[in-house]
């Protein structure tokens, strides 16, 4: 590891995450004692850091078409079951609407990928977005450097796209014609253009093990994240991992809770995935590192259509509801939601140059 990933959080952790030793036997036994301290190190760090308050964001997945073929995800363009579906770019603006008025600050375009919405499209739909006031992120995967560049001159300020996984064998296996390599210097212009930058990887994939999980948390550092999304595994029976094993609430939370260490400022949400294994897989996420949770604000007649993995929660729920229901849960843990846009502190320092909020 180039710098010490434990630069920030060293006061807070009685774990040295140099120590890939350690690590690999804290891996190994992620419902010990030893984890139990590094959850609870993690969500103290993170209310030192990023403070107690829980950023909303509202989830728009406008398009499930995808030219990908990932071995793990049902949207995958050899499952002929998924019925498609399109947003058209006032759907899209209308869903982003109905956000603002529930309020929230942030909405997340996600979508397969989808080669049928041209840039300039994607660009209009941006600029009609920042229109009602809302930050715009963009999860819509691999697109040309002069794409990204034109929807962040656009207004886009977010950019999710996990490295999914940091070994590049195990990689390139899951995804059929595509790279690490390529992945990863996506990630460094999604750098270099300024967005805040959300990569992330699933725990509990087939043919991973401690040793690759170290190598995510070493990839996410080395990036620098700004966001950092953690889920498990979960594998869908429409597709070729279908008969395998999923990954745990335990072992995704101690990833969290490592990765809130690494990276005392990150943007950390507690997954839609967790929350589908477990009925309380978020709250504790929320509890172990996590400061952020991104509600579904899909229209409902096409969630059922967005299956990236089965079983997922919130399908037959009204916005509203998913507004109402997450508020509640962040309430039950003693947190707050909060009312700020939610950007990176980091990122907004380099911008303003202000002082870090907590340090
Ligand atoms: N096409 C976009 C959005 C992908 S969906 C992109 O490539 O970035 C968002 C995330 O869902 C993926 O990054 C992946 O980590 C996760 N995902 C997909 N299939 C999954 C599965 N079966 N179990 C758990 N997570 C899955």
């Amino acid at each position: 590891m180039g710098k010490s990933p434990n630069d920030l959080g060293a006061s807070y952790s009685r774990i040295d995450l140099n120590d890939q030793n350690r690590i690999l036997r804290l891996l190994a036994n992620p419902g010990g004692e030893e984890a139990r301290q590094v959850l609870a190190d993690a969500d103290r760090l993170r209310s030192r850091t990023v403070g107690d308050k829980v950023h909303l964001r509202g989830l728009i997945e406008f398009s499930n078409y995808c030219r990908n073929n990932c071995l793990y995800c049902g949207l995958r363009r050899g499952n002929r079951k998924v019925a498609r579906y399109r947003m058209t770019p006032e759907e899209i603006i209308a869903a982003a609407e109905h956000g603002a008025s529930l309020g929230y600050r942030t909405v997340v375009l996600q979508s397969g990928e989808d080669p049928a919405y041209t840039a300039e499209t994607i660009a209009a739909v941006i600029r009609d977005i920042k229109g009602l006031g809302l930050v715009v992120t963009l999860s819509i995967g691999e697109r040309e450097p002069w794409e990204y560049e034109l929807w962040r001159k656009a207004g886009a300020e977010r950019y999710l796209m996990r490295h999914e996984t940091a070994d590049p064998a195990l990689y390139q296996r899951l995804h059929p014609g595509q790279s690490l390599e390529q992945r990863v210097a996506l990630l460094k212009i999604l750098k270099q253009l300024d967005y805040q930058v959300g990569t992330g990887f699933m725990v509990g994939l087939p043919g991973q093990d401690s040793r690759t999980l170290y190598a995510d948390l070493e990839l996410a550092l080395a990036l620098n994240a700004e966001m950092v999304g953690i889920g498990p595994f979960i594998p869908h029976p429409d597709t070729p991992l279908g008969r395998e094993a999923g990954g745990t609430v335990e072992l995704t939370c101690l990833m969290v809770a490592l990765t809130r260490l690494a990276l005392p400022y990150a943007l950390i949400p507690a997954t839609t995935a967790l929350g589908s294994i477990d009925p309380f897989g978020r709250e504790a996420a929320l509890q172990a590192g996590a400061n952020v949770v991104m509600p579904n604000l899909t229209p409902r007649k096409y969630r059922p259509d967005y299956q990236i993995y089965p079983n997922k929660i919130c399908l037959g729920e009204e916005a509203a509801d998913c507004r109402g229901c997450i508020s509640k849960r962040i309430e039950s843990l003693g947190r707050r939601v909060a009312d700020d846009p939610g950007h990176n502190l980091l990122w907004l320092q380099r911008r303003v140059g202000s002082p870090v909020a907590g340090s």
